[in-house]
């Protein structure tokens, strides 16, 4: 079934976090985190409209640069969501540069700082014509059950995670659509019209039980149906596709909780992968999953897929170990990162060179 949205994720195992998606229904993308996006060029940033930041600690966030740069190109709004101080955080960045030459310029960047815990969203924005600085923030209650963000045919949402400082997992998930059965339509001698709109929207947002609707006849003229008879017959309800991306948190039974809940049922789960069970001691130092607690983690929540990265370098050489960790606490098989332009195999060690 076709995907509304494609995702990428741009490194291997050992590569500096960065999921890039695509909506393929037009020209915009989003990226998960920021770490290496040296493998996007120019054009591909460009269709960059919204940003989704797990955290600001380096190997995620050191990219943002190269994406700031490829902004100076067009005037556009972007919106970067993260946990609280991202606006302190891109605030930082802006003050690193000399802005005395786009006055005239419109461009626009526009941080979301969401606080799960307190559940309130704080919105920054910061301007080209204001040299970036920051304009005054406004603060407001939000439910951190709903949506971060409803884009319409998908929406994105998240659970913060414990990281020794608020880390932002995030799931993007495509909503229900519907199809027509042109097989059927026929077969009933139906004219397609504006009535198919009107029974879409009654069978997606409510009201179909009760409702009857004038349907026009090939033969000519018109007749009343019961709307949720031609539903059963007439609709095909799209496969919604689930994405999700949890980076980096400890291997503790609150995030366990936090993580089942936000990923249940996804298609694609990409997850951090730190460290293998015989190094528990470092992953509890520094808050890190392990592999065995991702595969029981995703096995929990019934993922269909599981790709796991941020491999520790220590591994370097020894990622099968790492898969081989997950797959025995998922029960199935994990996908293999490659980054783009190499082929599995060798090629994802390769990043031995530039680890
Ligand atoms: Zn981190
Ligand atoms: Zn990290």
């Amino acid at each position: 079934m076709r995907m509304l949205l494609r995702p990428e994720f741009l490194n291997g195992p050992f590569g500096d976090p960065a999921l890039y998606i695509r909506e393929l229904n037009s020209a915009a993308a989003m990226l998960v985190d920021c770490g290496d996006l040296s493998r996007l060029g120019t054009t591909r940033l460009l269709k960059v409209s919204r940003i989704f930041l797990s955290h600001c600690h380096i190997d995620h966030f050191f990219g943002f640069d190269l994406f700031l740069r490829a902004q100076m190109a067009v005037d556009r709004t972007t919106t970067i969501y993260g946990p609280p101080e991202t606006s302190e955080r891109v605030g930082g960045k802006l003050r690193g540069y000399t802005w005395n030459l786009i006055g005239d310029r419109n461009i626009e960047l526009v941080v979301v700082d969401l606080d799960p815990k307190a559940s309130r969203k704080r919105t920054t924005r910061f301007h080209s014509r204001s040299r970036f600085l920051p304009a005054e923030a406004s603060e407001e209650a939000w439910d951190p059950r709903q949506p971060v963000f409803d884009a319409g045919t998908y929406q994105v949402s998240t659970a913060e995670l414990y990281h020794r400082t608020p880390s932002l997992a995030y799931v993007i998930e495509e909503k229900l659509t519907v199809g027509v059965n042109a097989g059927v339509l026929r077969e009933l001698g139906l004219r397609p019209a504006a009535w198919i709109n009107a029974l879409k929207r009654l069978f997606l947002f409510g009201g179909i039980e009760s409702a009857m609707l004038d349907v026009t006849l090939e033969a000519g003229g018109s007749r009343s149906y019961p709307a949720a008879e031609l539903a059963r017959r007439l609709l095909i309800p799209r496969q919604r596709h689930k994405i999700a991306y949890a980076t980096d948190g400890a291997a503790s039974a609150g995030n366990r909780g936090k993580l089942v809940d936000l990923i249940r049922g996804a298609d694609l789960f990409f997850c951090e992968t730190c460290f293998l069970e015989e190094d528990r001691a470092l992953a509890d130092e520094t808050k890190h999953f392990t592999a065995a607690f991702v595969g029981s983690v995703a096995r929990e929540a019934g993922v269909k897929k599981l790709a796991p990265f941020h491999f520790s370098k220590r591994y370097l050489g020894r990622a099968d170990e790492v898969i081989a960790e997950v797959s025995r606490g998922f029960g199935d098989e994990v996908v293999r990162l490659v980054p783009a332009g190499m082929k599995d195999g060798e090629e994802i060690w390769e990043e031995k060179e530039s680890a």
